[in-house]
């Protein structure tokens, strides 16, 4: 009988490949799901033939498991897992040397403008970060010792579009390394790789996770010498994710698609609901008309994804707000089962000054609403009582 695992084609659809990604059949005893391999070693049974496997850090059947799916889901060439979000970005970010320079989103996620402006500057890794919606931004900013260039789309919190190919194809011309944020598409939406991209990472505490219980990142290579860069510094920083967490994400990434469609149909609804909403200043959202990035978002992804921002209107009515709804957490964090709702002047972005954020669009007013898996009438009663209280 064919063995389970070799009858993948790489041509399967999405939800395909969400099931049966090569490795999700246990080769000794053909258990339906990936054994947790909790050892942190591996005997040398024959001195002359060294093991598969010889130590966690540097490859551990559970973990591979996680990395060959989610190569397989981007598109690329090899995949690997670390601790968390942060913990890919820093060991992505450690491919450059000092004296280097890298073009970075202006809005980047947080944690990502705080490792380069505290961390990797004093290691003489220097960063210039610019609005990346505006071509000619990036091209300005290129400096001789310019090595790689760093994309976040759509941004956080207020969803700009960046056009991964256009900049992909002139950093190709320029030599640059190309990294993309893939957190808030996930590879069902946005497949980075097959728009030119080097070097994919995510936050999969978030949406591929799922389930608000693990902290865990990963980042794909489009090509094997990248991977094997990738693998040296995983390897030698020991930025890898545990045996358990591995498990655990595997277990949340097979339903990715279902909660995806579930999530992005209710954001919709919401986003649209909220624009019409007298009590609402302003939302952003890439699948709603007047939204600037739209029409480049729509060439380069296949869906807007679950995370709809507004503008409550101010300051107060938007602490109001958070008081009053009774569904979402109030919370950092987002793509997971439950709906979180997060206040990012207060929360992910309390430590930006006020007017750096005010010239982001980041008001006091601002709310960031990463829809679940719930009811959507719910959801828009819950808000509906919120806003009006
Ligand atoms: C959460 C997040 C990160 C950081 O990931 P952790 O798992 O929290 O370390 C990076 N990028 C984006 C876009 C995020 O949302």
């Amino acid at each position: 009988m064919t063995h389970p695992n070799d009858r993948h084609a790489g041509d399967r659809e999405f939800a395909t490949k969400l099931i049966h990604f090569g490795a999700e059949i246990d080769e000794a005893t053909g258990a339906s799901s990936v054994p947790i391999y909790q050892a942190s070693t591996f005997h040398h049974f024959d001195l002359e033939q060294p093991p598969k496997h010889d130590y966690s850090r540097s490859g551990n059947p559970t973990r591979e498991a996680l990395e060959s799916y989610i190569a397989l889901l981007e598109g690329g060439t090899r995949g690997f897992a670390f601790s968390s979000g942060m913990s890919a970005i820093s060991t992505a970010f450690l491919l450059l040397s000092a004296g280097d320079h890298v073009i970075v989103t202006e809005d980047v996620y947080g944690g990502t403008y705080r490792l380069l402006t505290t961390v990797l500057n004093r290691l003489a890794i220097e960063s210039t970060f610019v609005d990346m919606t505006d071509f000619e931004q990036v091209v300005a900013a290129r400096r001789p010792n310019t090595k790689a260039l760093f994309m976040e789309t759509p941004s956080n919190p207020t969803l700009k579009i960046t056009d991964i190919r256009r900049i992909a194809a002139w950093a190709k011309e320029q030599e640059l390394l190309t990294m993309l944020d893939n957190t808030f598409m996930t590879p069902y939406h946005q497949r980075p790789i097959e728009l030119g991209v080097d070097l994919v990472i995510h936050s999969a505490t978030k949406f591929l996770g799922g389930h608000s219980d693990v902290l865990a990142g990963l980042i794909v290579t489009a090509d094997e010498a990248l991977g094997r860069r990738v693998k040296a510094l995983q390897n030698g920083l020991g930025t890898v994710l545990g045996t358990q967490e591995s498990w655990l994400l595997m277990r949340g990434m097979k339903t990715l698609q279902v909660r995806m469609e579930a999530s992005e149909r209710s954001a919709r609804k919401l986003a649209q609901w909220l624009s019409e909403h007298p009590g609402v200043a302003r939302v952003y959202y890439p699948g709603l008309d007047g939204h600037p990035g739209k029409e480049i978002h729509e060439r380069q992804s296949q869906g807007y994804g679950a995370v709809v921002s507004f503008d409550a209107g101010s300051g107060e009515k938007a602490r109001r707000l958070l008081g009053k709804v009774r569904i979402p957490i109030v919370a950092v964090s987002l793509g997971a089962v439950e709906s979180i709702l997060s206040y990012p002047a207060m929360m992910s972005h309390a430590a930006m000054p006020a007017e750096v954020r005010a010239a982001r669009g980041i008001t006091d007013g601002l709310v960031r609403y990463s829809v679940g898996l719930e009811d959507i009438d719910d959801l828009i009663r819950d808000l509906t009582q919120a806003l009006e209280a």
